[in-house]
Protein backbone atom coordinates (compact mmCIF):
# COMPACT_ATOMS: atom_id res chain seq x y z
CA UNK A 1 0.00 0.00 0.00
CA UNK A 2 1.59 3.09 -0.83
CA UNK A 3 2.10 5.38 2.14
CA UNK A 4 4.00 8.66 0.42
CA UNK A 5 1.61 11.33 -1.04
CA UNK A 6 0.53 11.38 -4.41
CA UNK A 7 2.00 12.84 -7.01
CA UNK A 8 -1.21 13.86 -8.17
CA UNK A 9 -4.50 14.44 -7.09
CA UNK A 10 -7.16 11.30 -7.63
CA UNK A 11 -10.70 11.37 -6.87
CA UNK A 12 -12.21 7.73 -5.89
CA UNK A 13 -15.88 7.66 -7.14
CA UNK A 14 -17.06 4.03 -6.10
CA UNK A 15 -20.40 2.71 -5.64
CA UNK A 16 -22.96 -0.24 -6.97
CA UNK A 17 -23.46 -1.14 -10.58
CA UNK A 18 -25.64 1.23 -12.84
CA UNK A 19 -25.70 3.99 -9.97
CA UNK A 20 -24.45 6.46 -12.46
CA UNK A 21 -20.60 6.71 -11.22
CA UNK A 22 -19.61 6.00 -14.74
CA UNK A 23 -21.08 9.10 -16.38
CA UNK A 24 -20.46 11.10 -13.41
CA UNK A 25 -16.31 10.36 -13.40
CA UNK A 26 -16.35 11.04 -16.89
CA UNK A 27 -18.41 14.40 -16.95
CA UNK A 28 -16.07 15.38 -13.89
CA UNK A 29 -13.06 14.36 -15.63
CA UNK A 30 -14.22 16.18 -18.28
CA UNK A 31 -14.96 19.67 -16.15
CA UNK A 32 -11.65 19.41 -14.49
CA UNK A 33 -9.36 18.41 -16.99
CA UNK A 34 -8.49 15.58 -15.60
CA UNK A 35 -7.86 12.03 -16.98
CA UNK A 36 -10.86 9.09 -16.65
CA UNK A 37 -10.47 5.72 -15.84
CA UNK A 38 -13.07 3.16 -15.68
CA UNK A 39 -12.05 -0.02 -13.94
CA UNK A 40 -15.10 -1.50 -14.50
CA UNK A 41 -13.79 -1.62 -17.73
CA UNK A 42 -10.76 -3.55 -17.17
CA UNK A 43 -12.67 -6.08 -14.99
CA UNK A 44 -14.81 -6.58 -17.99
CA UNK A 45 -12.31 -6.89 -20.48
CA UNK A 46 -9.97 -9.55 -18.17
CA UNK A 47 -13.50 -11.36 -18.04
CA UNK A 48 -14.02 -10.94 -22.34
CA UNK A 49 -10.62 -12.48 -22.56
CA UNK A 50 -11.75 -15.62 -20.48
CA UNK A 51 -14.63 -16.16 -22.58
CA UNK A 52 -13.11 -15.44 -25.76
CA UNK A 53 -10.68 -18.53 -24.43
CA UNK A 54 -13.30 -20.86 -23.18
CA UNK A 55 -11.45 -20.74 -19.96
CA UNK A 56 -13.55 -22.16 -17.01
CA UNK A 57 -13.98 -18.40 -14.78
CA UNK A 58 -14.22 -20.57 -11.55
CA UNK A 59 -11.15 -21.75 -12.20
CA UNK A 60 -8.31 -19.38 -10.10
CA UNK A 61 -5.23 -21.23 -11.78
CA UNK A 62 -6.58 -21.56 -15.30
CA UNK A 63 -7.76 -17.63 -15.49
CA UNK A 64 -3.72 -16.50 -13.83
CA UNK A 65 -2.06 -18.71 -16.47
CA UNK A 66 -4.57 -17.06 -19.37
CA UNK A 67 -3.25 -13.64 -17.99
CA UNK A 68 0.05 -14.02 -17.33
CA UNK A 69 0.24 -15.26 -21.20
CA UNK A 70 -1.75 -12.70 -22.48
CA UNK A 71 -0.78 -9.00 -24.11
CA UNK A 72 -2.36 -6.21 -22.59
CA UNK A 73 -1.81 -2.66 -22.89
CA UNK A 74 -2.93 0.17 -20.65
CA UNK A 75 -3.01 3.87 -21.89
CA UNK A 76 -4.86 6.71 -21.60
CA UNK A 77 -6.21 8.16 -25.01
CA UNK A 78 -8.17 12.17 -25.34
CA UNK A 79 -7.96 11.98 -21.64
CA UNK A 80 -9.58 8.39 -21.04
CA UNK A 81 -7.86 5.14 -20.03
CA UNK A 82 -7.64 2.28 -22.82
CA UNK A 83 -6.66 -0.88 -22.62
CA UNK A 84 -6.02 -3.90 -25.86
CA UNK A 85 -5.79 -7.08 -25.10
CA UNK A 86 -4.00 -9.46 -27.73
CA UNK A 87 -3.89 -6.32 -30.00
CA UNK A 88 -8.11 -5.80 -29.83
CA UNK A 89 -9.67 -2.87 -28.06
CA UNK A 90 -12.70 -4.84 -26.44
CA UNK A 91 -14.59 -2.04 -25.73
CA UNK A 92 -17.18 -2.83 -28.17
CA UNK A 93 -17.92 -6.29 -26.14
CA UNK A 94 -18.51 -4.86 -22.86
CA UNK A 95 -21.48 -5.02 -22.16
CA UNK A 96 -22.72 -8.49 -24.01
CA UNK A 97 -24.94 -10.30 -21.69
CA UNK A 98 -22.07 -13.13 -21.31
CA UNK A 99 -19.33 -10.51 -20.33
CA UNK A 100 -21.81 -8.97 -17.31
CA UNK A 101 -23.09 -11.89 -16.55
CA UNK A 102 -19.92 -13.06 -15.55
CA UNK A 103 -17.67 -9.97 -14.71
CA UNK A 104 -18.87 -10.72 -10.75
CA UNK A 105 -16.86 -13.98 -10.85
CA UNK A 106 -13.84 -12.88 -12.45
CA UNK A 107 -13.10 -10.18 -10.24
CA UNK A 108 -13.38 -12.40 -6.93
CA UNK A 109 -10.28 -13.86 -8.08
CA UNK A 110 -7.33 -12.06 -5.70
CA UNK A 111 -4.83 -12.78 -8.65
CA UNK A 112 -6.73 -10.65 -11.46
CA UNK A 113 -7.38 -7.91 -8.97
CA UNK A 114 -3.93 -7.81 -7.82
CA UNK A 115 -3.14 -7.78 -11.54
CA UNK A 116 -5.66 -5.13 -12.24
CA UNK A 117 -4.92 -3.22 -8.89
CA UNK A 118 -1.15 -2.57 -9.92
CA UNK A 119 -1.63 -1.18 -13.04
CA UNK A 120 -4.62 1.76 -11.95
CA UNK A 121 -1.76 2.94 -9.95
CA UNK A 122 0.03 2.84 -12.20
CA UNK A 123 -1.91 5.62 -13.98
CA UNK A 124 -1.13 8.18 -11.22
CA UNK A 125 2.50 8.41 -12.40
CA UNK A 126 1.40 10.74 -15.43
CA UNK A 127 -1.77 12.67 -14.76
CA UNK A 128 -4.42 14.12 -12.18
CA UNK A 129 -7.06 11.75 -12.19
CA UNK A 130 -10.90 10.71 -12.01
CA UNK A 131 -10.62 6.77 -11.38
CA UNK A 132 -14.63 4.83 -10.62
CA UNK A 133 -14.89 1.45 -9.41
CA UNK A 134 -15.56 -0.48 -6.71
CA UNK A 135 -12.69 -0.42 -4.22
CA UNK A 136 -10.75 2.51 -5.93
CA UNK A 137 -11.19 4.75 -2.29
CA UNK A 138 -10.68 1.38 -0.41
CA UNK A 139 -7.81 -0.26 -1.72
CA UNK A 140 -6.10 1.48 -4.87
CA UNK A 141 -5.92 4.94 -3.57
CA UNK A 142 -7.23 4.71 0.45
CA UNK A 143 -4.74 7.70 0.86
CA UNK A 144 -6.76 10.24 -1.49
CA UNK A 145 -8.50 12.91 0.38
CA UNK A 146 -10.97 12.96 -2.60
CA UNK A 147 -13.35 10.06 -2.27
CA UNK A 148 -17.47 9.88 -3.10
CA UNK A 149 -19.20 6.86 -3.14
CA UNK A 150 -22.35 6.90 -5.36
CA UNK A 151 -25.88 5.15 -4.62
CA UNK A 152 -29.13 5.30 -5.86
CA UNK A 153 -32.50 3.00 -4.94
CA UNK A 154 -32.45 0.01 -6.78
CA UNK A 155 -35.54 0.68 -8.90
CA UNK A 156 -33.81 3.60 -10.45
CA UNK A 157 -30.46 1.80 -10.94
CA UNK A 158 -32.65 -0.97 -13.01
CA UNK A 159 -34.66 1.81 -15.07
CA UNK A 160 -31.18 3.41 -15.87
CA UNK A 161 -29.80 -0.08 -17.09
CA UNK A 162 -32.77 -1.24 -18.82
CA UNK A 163 -33.25 2.31 -20.40
CA UNK A 164 -29.45 1.23 -21.90
CA UNK A 165 -30.89 -1.70 -23.02
CA UNK A 166 -28.70 -3.49 -20.98
CA UNK A 167 -29.27 -7.24 -20.22
CA UNK A 168 -27.66 -7.08 -16.42
CA UNK A 169 -28.61 -8.77 -12.56
CA UNK A 170 -28.01 -5.61 -10.99
CA UNK A 171 -28.87 -7.58 -7.41
CA UNK A 172 -26.87 -10.74 -8.02
CA UNK A 173 -24.08 -8.40 -9.15
CA UNK A 174 -23.97 -6.44 -6.07
CA UNK A 175 -24.67 -9.17 -3.86
CA UNK A 176 -21.54 -10.53 -5.50
CA UNK A 177 -19.41 -7.80 -5.49
CA UNK A 178 -20.36 -7.17 -1.90
CA UNK A 179 -19.70 -9.86 -0.35
CA UNK A 180 -16.64 -11.38 -2.29
CA UNK A 181 -13.43 -11.67 0.39
CA UNK A 182 -11.19 -9.44 -1.93
CA UNK A 183 -11.71 -5.81 -1.70
CA UNK A 184 -15.55 -5.64 -1.35
CA UNK A 185 -17.54 -3.23 -2.47
CA UNK A 186 -17.74 -1.03 0.74
CA UNK A 187 -18.32 2.67 1.31
CA UNK A 188 -14.30 3.56 2.56
CA UNK A 189 -13.15 5.56 5.10
CA UNK A 190 -13.82 9.14 4.44
CA UNK A 191 -15.74 8.89 1.48
CA UNK A 192 -18.68 11.22 0.81
CA UNK A 193 -22.09 9.00 0.09
CA UNK A 194 -24.00 10.77 -2.80
CA UNK A 195 -27.56 9.53 -3.36
CA UNK A 196 -28.26 9.75 -6.92
CA UNK A 197 -32.05 8.50 -6.92
CA UNK A 198 -34.02 11.91 -7.45
CA UNK A 199 -31.17 13.72 -9.00
CA UNK A 200 -29.79 14.53 -12.57
CA UNK A 201 -25.93 13.41 -13.79
CA UNK A 202 -24.90 17.17 -13.90
CA UNK A 203 -26.97 17.93 -10.07
CA UNK A 204 -24.34 14.63 -9.29
CA UNK A 205 -21.52 16.18 -11.14
CA UNK A 206 -21.86 19.70 -8.69
CA UNK A 207 -22.70 17.91 -5.74
CA UNK A 208 -19.04 16.09 -6.11
CA UNK A 209 -17.50 19.60 -6.69
CA UNK A 210 -18.59 20.71 -3.83
CA UNK A 211 -18.47 18.00 -1.53
CA UNK A 212 -14.71 17.23 -2.20
CA UNK A 213 -13.81 21.26 -2.25
CA UNK A 214 -12.37 20.48 -5.85
O1 LIG B 1 -18.57 -0.65 -13.15
P1 LIG B 1 -18.98 -1.90 -13.88
O2 LIG B 1 -20.40 -2.27 -13.63
O3 LIG B 1 -18.65 -1.85 -15.34
O4 LIG B 1 -18.08 -3.04 -13.26
C1 LIG B 1 -18.20 -4.37 -13.68
C2 LIG B 1 -17.77 -5.31 -12.57
O5 LIG B 1 -16.38 -5.20 -12.36
C3 LIG B 1 -18.40 -5.08 -11.21
O6 LIG B 1 -19.67 -5.71 -11.07
C4 LIG B 1 -17.37 -5.68 -10.28
O7 LIG B 1 -17.53 -7.09 -10.19
C5 LIG B 1 -16.06 -5.41 -11.01
N1 LIG B 1 -15.31 -4.27 -10.50
C6 LIG B 1 -14.56 -4.45 -9.37
N2 LIG B 1 -13.75 -3.46 -8.92
C7 LIG B 1 -13.69 -2.29 -9.56
C8 LIG B 1 -14.47 -2.07 -10.72
C9 LIG B 1 -15.30 -3.08 -11.15
O8 LIG B 1 -14.61 -5.51 -8.75
N3 LIG B 1 -12.85 -1.35 -9.12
Amino acid sequence: MPSSPLPHRVVAIDGPAASGKSTVARLLAQRLGYVYVNTGAMYRAVTWLVMRHGVDPSDPAAVDALLNATPIEFGVEESKSTLRIEGVDPTPYLDEPQVTANVSAIAALPKVREFLVARQREYVRGNPLVMEGRDIGSVVFPETPFKAYIDASEEVRAQRRAAQGIVDNLAARDKKDSSRSAAPLRIAPGAQVIDSTCLSVEEVVDEVVQRLGL
